[in-house]
């Protein structure tokens, strides 16, 4: 029964020449561009309301199917470099709107602008980011706003994989079977739908203002990544024509240490990064360079210290080892990166 209320939803929606009219490939372009997040994968909600992962891009052809009702989709919310294009925060207790609507005002207060769904157990509260921001700012920023029954999307700093994911707005959940519209309150702080098709109201969605991260928060990331590396940063003042050129083993070695040393800094990481004949080139680590890339070669190989540590990044003021370097760049715990070391992954 539920099947086929839902299947007279879709053709109803497909049906509808408005809704087919305003299905221009400019929103869904636009909708993809704004959400941002990871583009190699999606997930696709089954219908016992939990997710399968495609390793796939997401296109306009699927957002498209998503808003059809033939399919619903769950968002990765962070990228590859850990970043992430908006935030969400959930609410899944029986007053969870209330309690979202609550945070809505206070966060109104503060400038912050942020779009009410409702969803199967509560709501949602959208908050569009005005460019990619490390999710660790972005936590940082919202977390101490939000009361602890209260769950803040993206759930980590750094994904583990890819990180969490989001059911996207607007498609049918598949266990209820619904659609959850966009909320805003009247004058006397009544809640209404936005009106309209699903298009009309993604258009509305898409129109709401981008928040503005505060400035203090530019220095987070630059101070948290420490935390990532497994060994102390090297010194800034190593040069790859230094004269100790042939580190010697520490008396005890781990067999990471051990990895390390024993294969060439310039050889290894020449292959992913282009590297001049005083071995510096650009930063691979994208997310504490500005807009994500290292326009001016601020990454420097040299031969391994004793600790292990071989390469360095100005801008960054860290640097590591040959495993921190895999580790960063697969963007993997230490476990995983291990893992695939050992069975020939860095060529
Ligand atoms: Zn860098």
């Amino acid at each position: 029964m539920e099947r086929e209320r839902r299947m007279q939803q879709c053709s109803h929606e497909e049906g509808n020449p408005r809704a087919r009219q305003a299905s221009t490939p400019v929103l869904l372009t636009r909708w993809l561009e704004r959400l941002g997040g990871r583009r190699t994968a999606y997930a696709i909600q089954r219908a016992d309301g939990r997710y399968r992962c495609v390793h796939a891009p997401l296109t306009p052809t699927l957002l498209a199917a998503h808003l059809a009702g033939r399919l619903t989709l769950g968002h990765y919310v962070l990228d590859e470099q850990d970043c992430c294009c908006y935030a969400v925060v959930d609410a899944d207790q029986l007053d969870g709107l209330q309690r979202l609507v609550a945070l809505q005002q206070v966060l109104a207060a503060q400038g912050i602008p942020t779009s009410l769904e409702a969803s199967r157990r509560g709501g949602h509260l959208w908050l569009w980011l005005a460019q990619p921001t490390p999710a660790i700012q972005v936590r940082a920023w919202l977390r101490p706003l939000c009361s602890p029954n209260l769950e803040l999307y993206p759930k980590q700093d750094t994904a583990s994989g890819y990180g969490s994911l989001i059911r996207l707005p607007l498609g049918v959940h598949r266990r209820s079977g619904r659609r959850y519209p966009f909320l805003v309150a009247d004058g006397s702080q009544r809640l209404h739908p936005v009106g309209g098709n699903v298009y009309t109201q993604l258009s509305w969605w898409l129109e709401q203002p981008a928040a503005v991260l505060p400035a203090h928060l530019d220095s987070v990331a630059q101070t948290r990544p420490e935390a990532r590396l497994p060994t102390p940063p090297v010194h800034a003042q190593a040069s790859y024509s230094s004269p100790h050129a042939r580190a010697t083993l520490p008396a005890r070695t781990s067999p990471i240490l051990a990895w390390c040393l024993a294969r060439d800094p310039l050889a290894v990481i020449g292959r992913y990064v282009l590297l001049d004949q005083h071995g510096r080139g650009r930063c691979p680590f994208g997310w504490h360079h500005h807009n994500g890339q290292d326009r001016h070669p601020s990454f420097k190989v040299f031969p391994h210290t004793p600790a292990g540590n071989c390469w360095y990044c100005y801008t960054w003021g860290r640097g590591g080892s040959l495993f921190d370097f895999f580790r960063l760049l697969w963007q993997v715990d230490a476990r995983t990166a291990w893992q695939r070391l050992q069975h020939g992954g860095e060529r």
